[in-house]
């Protein structure tokens, strides 16, 4: 999974996750479940299933942990409008007490099978829920997540309860996903059977205005991308974007040698008003942004490597996951400490096959890296918390808020991950004299032989014996000091070991000046240290810096900077004049219907991250990101 960024055992086992088979399967439940999506713009769905049930008591779960979110995130506050139904007679239901996502249904005497109706209300755009539990529909689209609009019993796996499932879409809208269609009347649509992991890893997308792009046509393992917008000049991107869009599976294909799909479908949502992510499955990814991001190219610099990040997972957490978090089901807690891992080295495969597809030329992807290093360059919370604590901790950083962000830290083992895997490539080419990268682990780890879905689970032992297969080095010790390394400032190894170095001036990067723009912020973490929003509100403060050493906090509102009532420009210029005046640089600061006035001893201007080379080694960067 990813957000937009704010600141933004050896013993291997393996689960074949196959299409519906009778023969493998024919003890294990088989249910209908049919969605009526026609109310797609009202927000809410409404689904209609057939459940086996034999007299007694039936349990019941509504799926609680969501795979690819990390956490028990299952939006049970939203299923609604829950009826049982046997032979007609209406059956008496009760949550269980010590867990929401459980219901008890009494089934009488003589009945095999229950009805079930619910209704899914979805969030609103005004509604802060985050991932596929935020807003997924607008007047115009939708996203279906089966997770959302289904009950399973307890029992089977998610890989052995099977089911039918067919969904009556808005009229004249079109759709895509990674199931296979049974049979089409009009707007509904019958899908091929399917087990309940692959209902659940298979998410529908739909709209009015809708491409279907065909990535490599003609070729072994097609994709395409399924892209649904609020209008349609949303989809009228240069023929170049569309061009580099076509070299991502090739790039993907030759980083690993092999897939683990059968065909794939980028599902890509471009609407102001869904909550913005990627989701990541084994044929599919569920990702949103923004409506112009295919057609603005400040959008495009800022979200580059959404679709190959999500991509990227298809190999690195769907097919190789890490054993404990790979549970039978919905319920059992998903354990997080090897995401630095499943996100961090998908962080940085992402944003290395951006580049190698040319979504990216290598300046841009050099300036989304110089950021990633600054941001982690000024995480004082690197000091309390190291990277195994932020993976551990996932489930809850999610969540967090953004205030307090550096001290508290967040899910940021995706950017520290960015840096450390970056790092072990370019230890492995040092190693290896240049013979090996992180291509020749990613074919070992995640590559041959070609496979449909399924899941081969690992250890952190398996991550180090691999890397040793690859270039022999003390990988071990190399992955426990970077797990509990507590700084101060960024590891920039990789970087430096690749021949650059992390600069700051002046200078505003193409890639700041978009992230600014679309923040609607000013990023002054490099200079007085805090981020402030167009309205003066402070997002965040770094710890030791100018601001929070003066008294300045999150949650302030910047009224007035050098005299001057407040704006983003006023800042900026203050700071720059700031650099030839011995003047301090006073901020007037509201705080809970008080004013107060600080004097920031601040003369190093305006300060932004860029990487310059360091001649004296060579430039290993630039040939990671070259096409392969
Ligand atoms: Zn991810």
């Amino acid at each position: 999974m990813t957000l937009a960024r704010y600141v933004y055992g050896v013993v291997c086992s393996i689960l074949l996750i196959g299409t519906f088979s009778a023969a493998a399967t024919a003890a294990a439940p088989h249910l209908t479940i049919a969605v009526d999506a026609t109310d797609a713009p009202r927000r809410i769905f409404h689904a209609q299933l057939t459940i086996p049930a034999s007299p007694g008591t039936l349990t019941l779960y509504y799926p609680k942990w969501i795979p690819g979110e990390h956490a028990p995130s299952g939006p049970v506050i939203n299923l609604t409008g829950l009826k049982f139904t046997g032979n007609g007679q209406i059956l008496k239901w009760r949550r269980a007490l010590d867990d929401n996502w459980t219901v008890n249904v009494e089934v009488p005497a003589a009945v095999t099978e229950i009805h079930t109706s619910l209704d899914f209300v979805c969030a609103t755009p005004e509604d802060a829920t985050l991932f596929s539990s935020g807003a997924s529909a607008t007047n115009k689209l939708a996203i279906i997540s089966w997770n959302q609009v289904l009950l399973y019993p307890k029992g089977p796996t998610a890989d052995q309860v099977t089911f039918s499932p067919s969904v009556r879409f808005p009229s004249g809208w079109k759709y895509g996903t990674a199931l296979q269609v049974a049979s089409h009347t009009g707007d509904e649509v019958q899908f091929q059977p399917v087990s309940l992991y692959t209902l659940v890893d298979s998410p529908i997308i739909t709209g009015e205005y809708f491409k279907l792009f065909p990535m490599n046509p003609g070729q072994e393992f097609p994709a395409e991308m399924d892209i649904a917008a609020d209008s349609p000049a949303d989809l009228l991107a240069p023929p170049e974007v569309w061009e580099h869009y076509q070299n991502v599976p090739k790039q993907a294909i030759a980083l690993f040698g092999a897939t683990h799909y059968r065909d794939y479908h980028f599902l890509y949502t471009l609407s102001d008003y869904v909550a913005h992510f990627g989701l990541e499955h084994h044929e599919s990814n569920d990702s949103r942004t923004y409506e112009r991001t295919m057609v603005d190219p400040e959008m495009r610099l800022l979200h580059a490597s959404l679709l190959t990040h999500e991509y990227m997972h298809s190999w690195n957490g769907k097919y190789r996951r890490p054993a404990d978090l790979t549970t039978p089901d919905y319920q059992q807690t998903m354990q997080d400490d090897l995401l630095w891992v499943y996100e961090g080295l998908t962080e940085y495969l992402g944003d290395v096959i951006a580049a190698r597809s040319g979504l990216w030329d290598a300046d841009q992807y050099r300036q989304n890296l110089s950021y990633v290093a600054a941001y982690m360059d000024h995480r004082p919370g690197r000091t309390w918390r190291n990277l195994q604590d932020t993976a551990d901790s996932a489930a809850q950083l999610y969540y967090a808020p953004h205030q307090w962000d550096s001290w508290r830290r967040d899910t940021d083992y995706y950017d520290e991950g960015e840096l450390d895997w970056l790092w072990v490539d370019s230890i492995i080419r040092q190693q290896s004299n240049g013979k090996k990268s992180i291509d020749d682990f990613c074919h070992i780890f995640h590559g041959a032989p070609h496979t449909p879905p399924m899941v081969k689970t690992y250890t952190f032992d398996d991550v180090v014996n691999t890397l040793n297969q690859v270039a022999a080095y003390d990988w071990r010790g190399f992955w426990n000091e970077r797990l509990s390394n507590h700084g101060p400032g960024a590891p920039l190894g990789g970087i430096e070991g690749a021949g650059w170095k992390l600069v700051y001036d002046d200078v505003r990067s193409d890639y700041m000046r978009a992230w600014e723009d679309e923040h609607r912020e000013v990023n002054a973490s490099f200079s007085v240290g805090f981020i402030a929003g167009e309205d003066g509100v402070i997002e965040d403060t770094i710890e030791g810096m100018d601001a929070a050493h003066a008294g300045i906090g999150p949650g302030m509102k910047i009224v007035a900077v050098n005299g001057r009532r407040f704006t983003i420009q006023v800042l900026r210029d203050a700071l720059a004049a700031g650099k030839n005046s011995k003047e301090p640089l006073q901020v007037i600061v509201e705080n809970t219907d008080y004013f107060r006035t600080f004097n920031l001893d601040y003369h190093g201007g305006e300060k932004y991250p860029h990487l310059v080379r360091e001649e004296s080694k060579p430039d290993l960067l630039t040939d990671i990101v070259r096409a392969r």
